[in-house]
Formats: C-alpha cells, sequence, structure tokens
C-alpha cells in the first residue's frame, strides 16, 4: 500500500530539486525517446554528451530513420549496447512507414515499436505526451520497495506488475511525466542503490515505512546474479604501413557486426601468439605485449591479453584503416579501448618517423 500523500510532497520536492538535464529543456517525443535509451544502463553524467552530439547529427526521426549503419555506431561508440541503437533506428523506420514520421501519443502503439517495453513507453507517453502511465524502472522499484517496507524480489515480474498497479491508482493525472520522473530522480540523488539511502534529506521519509523501522538500508530485495561467465581473448594490433588491420564481428552474439582488432579465444604466450600469427602466414617484423585489460559485459567478462604486432605487409583477410579513418569511419566497442589507445599511439609514432 503507497501512502496517498506521497505524490504531492514528491512533486514538491521536485520542483525545488529537479537536476537540470539537456533532455528536459526541451522534451519532445524524439528528444525524450532518444535520451530514454540512452539512460537503459548508462549513468546520466555519460549520457549528456553522447546525447547533444546525437541530436546535432540526428536532429529528427526521419534522419534517424535514414542514418548509415556506420555514422549510427560511430555515434554511439562509448556508450555500449550497440543493440540499442540500431533497435531506435528499426522503430524510426517504422514510425516513417506506419505512423507519418511521428510517435504516437498512445501507449499500446508505444509499446508495440521496436525497442520499447513496459518502462520506455510509460516514460515517453507521460513524459512527452502527459498521459497517465506509470513508467518502472530500478530506481522507482527500489524506492517503493523501501517506501512500503516490502521484502518482496523485486527481480520478479509480479513485482514490478504490483508496483506499475499500486502506482497507477495514485499517479496525478495534471501531472504523471513529472510524477514519474520525480520518482526516479529520487532513487538516482537520495534514495541511493547499495545501502546508502540519504533519508535525512528525503521528502517521503515521515511516510516512509522501511526508513520508519529502521531496516530501509537493507531494502529492496534482489535473487542473486548468476556469476559472469569469465572469458579469456588475446587481442592483436597489427599493424603495417601506417596502418592498422579491422575486422568486423559476425551478424549475431555479443557486439555483433562491430569492427574489432582481430583476437582469438585463450590467453596466448609471447611465443604462442608469434606461432599463431606466422601460422595464419602473417609476417612478423615485431611483437611487443601490451597491458592485460578486462572488460565487463552482463554475462561474460572478458579478461584480455594483448599484443602489437607490426607486419611487413598488409594481408586482406583484414579491413586496414588509417589513423584519421580510425577515428572518424570505424566504431571500435569500448571493451578495445585500451588497445585502441595503444594503436593510435604507435600509428602517431610511426607517421612522426
Ligand atoms: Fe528512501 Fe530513506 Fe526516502 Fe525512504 S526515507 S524513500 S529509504 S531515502
Amino acid at each position: 500500500m503507497i501512502f496517498p500523500d506521497f505524490p504531492a510532497l514528491l512533486l514538491d520536492w521536485y520542483d525545488q530539486n529537479a537536476r537540470i538535464l539537456p533532455w528536459r529543456e526541451d522534451p519532445t517525443p524524439y528528444h525524450v525517446w532518444v535520451s530514454e535509451i540512452m539512460l537503459q544502463q548508462t549513468r546520466v553524467e555519460a549520457v549528456k554528451p553522447y546525447y547533444t552530439r546525437f541530436l546535432s547529427a540526428l536532429p529528427d526521426i526521419r534522419s534517424l530513420a535514414e542514418a548509415p549503419e556506420e555514422q549510427l555506431l560511430k555515434l554511439w561508440e562509448g556508450l555500449g549496447y550497440y543493440s540499442r541503437v540500431r533497435t531506435l533506428q528499426k522503430a524510426a523506420q517504422t514510425l516513417i512507414s506506419d505512423y507519418n514520421g511521428a510517435l504516437p501519443a498512445d501507449y499500446a502503439a508505444l509499446l508495440s515499436l521496436p525497442g520499447f517495453g513496459p518502462y520506455t513507453a510509460g516514460a515517453v507517453a507521460s513524459i512527452a505526451f502527459n498521459l497517465p502511465v506509470p513508467a518502472v524502472d530500478g530506481n522507482v522499484l527500489r524506492v517503493t520497495a523501501r517506501l512500503t517496507a516490502s521484502f518482496a524480489d523485486i527481480t520478479k515480474p509480479s513485482v514490478r506488475t504490483e508496483v506499475t498497479e499500486a502506482l497507477q491508482q495514485i499517479l496525478p493525472t495534471d501531472r504523471p511525466g513529472d510524477f514519474n520522473q520525480a520518482l526516479m530522480e529520487l532513487g538516482a540523488t537520495v534514495c541511493l542503490p547499495n545501502g546508502a539511502p540519504r533519508c535525512d534529506a528525503c521528502p517521503l521519509s515521515t511516510i516512509c515505512e522501511g526508513h520508519q523501522q529502521g531496516f530501509a538500508a537493507a531494502l529492496p530485495q534482489k535473487a542473486p546474479k548468476k556469476p559472469r561467465r569469465i572469458e579469456e581473448r588475446t587481442v592483436f594490433v597489427l599493424l603495417s604501413q601506417e596502418h592498422a588491420a579491422l575486422h568486423k564481428r559476425p551478424d549475431t552474439g555479443l557486439l555483433a557486426s562491430l569492427w574489432e582488432f582481430p583476437s582469438v579465444e585463450g590467453a596466448l604466450t609471447p611465443d604462442e601468439a608469434t606461432a599463431f600469427l606466422t601460422g595464419m602466414g602473417l609476417s612478423i617484423q615485431k611483437l611487443s605485449a601490451l597491458k592485460p585489460a578486462k572488460h565487463i559485459f552482463s554475462h561474460i567478462e572478458w579478461v584480455m591479453t594483448g599484443y602489437l604486432v607490426w607486419l611487413s605487409e598488409m594481408d586482406n583477410r583484414f579491413i586496414w584503416a588509417d589513423q584519421e579513418q580510425l577515428e572518424g569511419d570505424y566504431a571500435l566497442p569500448s571493451a578495445f579501448r585500451v588497445y585502441y589507445t595503444a594503436c593510435k599511439k604507435a600509428l602517431k609514432k610511426e607517421q612522426m618517423l
């Protein structure tokens, strides 16, 4: 049961404390949508520059629908979860073909678009169109669990449904978008995760059962995540004549269709790496070890061994990019950041010789 005074207290607080964010300055449906997709699994501060850059390159649904894939991926480079931007474009294409190029002001129609789940549809419907629909994300689940002193497992879909239904009952119909944003904002800035709620700064402390009963920090309850699978990889930064070798990943699976430095499974020693590349018919001039690196995906963790390898000639099994092309034309996933930096440094040094 969520206390009935809760929306008024929350909105008063939001009116005084809402952060100034670029997508709140001009909340058109397109702007709200792009920001919501970018904010999935990415922090607000990290999203800001991407949001601005993305909108200046693709200012409307049509330009998004028609953007070449390489431009799209380059604009997303570093944000991760590239399937989000591909799905964003698919939805834009659907809007052009079926909705006269505009987002529909209808929850069910939004929900039917590619990449729209109940949260995104609720956020766009309420923030952009002022429709009275809840938007329940992780922040909202945490705040409501503490507020109601609920020990239910918030990873269960049934709990999300219960919270959505409870919020639907009290959602203020005059300001549904502000209410949803206020709840998320409270979760992001006051009712913080990992046992650290700032109850002394919270507008809901007088009605919060978790706080009143003294166990807010122990909430919410979540089923433990499965441990990530560790995968060892050896990454080769292959260089020749001021160019670096790139390879396109398969169309499906992890980092689908993205560019990468050639890599193989396993942690190869320098001798094994030399034997492997020589076995491929590549002629090595020099091979040196790079820093080991790690990258965490949602279900897998890559533990990477890297080598910088100068070859006597370019091999046509790879695409070869010079420094400018590497920076301007090819989107490399952030998993390769350490090796990308080493590659650019080596190419620059070579240019200066
Ligand atoms: Fe969260 Fe504390 Fe506010 Fe309750 S009082 S909603 S636990 S910050």
